[in-house]
């Protein structure tokens, strides 16, 4: 948090960024009901598949938390959702890392460079170097996003699967040692953004690679998906 804000919520108290109302207290951007829930929620990672880890599910709470570290410029809230989170020592989704081949290697899903531009970080960097903290981890900046400009939207979930699968490229020589691959990114929805970075990995080297993700949003339907798909996983 700047300091300008922490000086400003000194004085004048602020809003929570959780429910949007005024508190005396925030710890630092939640007031103590909002942080009760993202703490429980914390508590109950989702395993969407047998190498996927989410921290966190979607809900009205981790969304607005989400949408705040991506578009109101709060970088500082991937490592709080982090911290928060069951992959802090001896939570279970840090037992869960610690029983794979060490090092890890934490490698951040790539934003598109004009979103990057724009945007000042890549948010998924920011997990992962969260996550490298708490499980002694490195982040490597080893995968490269390919310039991907035909639009998405009359596509059916098959055929953004199939287009996503050339979307990443290596860009420098992996560690030779034995090693864990952890793919980072923020939100879980259909996997096919996290899939194509395997695909990517798995073309250079073979290595064990797990997921890791902030949030796990459920694909609802194919309109609701592609909405989040277009959102969330293709900027
Ligand atoms: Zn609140």
């Amino acid at each position: 948090m700047s300091f300008a804000r922490r000086f400003s919520n000194f004085i004048f108290g602020s809003s929570c960024l959780g429910c949007g109302f005024y508190a005396e207290k925030l710890d630092p951007w939640l007031c103590p009901k909002c942080r009760e829930e993202l703490l429980s929620l914390g508590k109950d990672p989702f395993f969407p598949q047998e190498d996927v880890v989410c921290l966190y599910a979607m809900n009205a709470l981790t969304r607005r938390l989400i949408h705040a570290l991506k578009y109101q410029h709060m970088p500082g809230l991937a490592s709080y959702l982090v911290k928060q989170s069951a992959a802090c020592r001896g939570g279970g989704v840090y037992q869960w890392f610690c029983s794979f081949k060490k090092p890890f290697l934490l490698i951040p899903v790539p934003l598109h460079s004009s979103r990057l531009r724009e945007r000042g970080y890549n948010q998924t960097d920011k997990i992962a170097y969260a996550l490298a903290n708490q499980i002694q981890g490195k982040p490597f900046h080893g995968v490269a996003r390919r310039s991907f400009s035909e639009s998405q939207t009359r596509l059916s979930l098959r055929e953004r699967q199939c287009n996503v699968a050339g979307a990443f490229q290596i860009k420098k020589s992996f560690p030779k040692e034995k090693a864990t691959c952890i793919i980072v990114d923020d939100v879980y929805t259909t996997g096919a953004t996290t899939g194509a970075c395997t695909y990517a990995i798995l073309q250079e080297k073979e290595i064990d690679i797990k997921v890791c993700t902030l949030l796990f949003e459920k694909p609802v339907s194919a309109a609701l998906d592609f909405v989040a798909d277009s959102d969330i996983e293709w900027d």
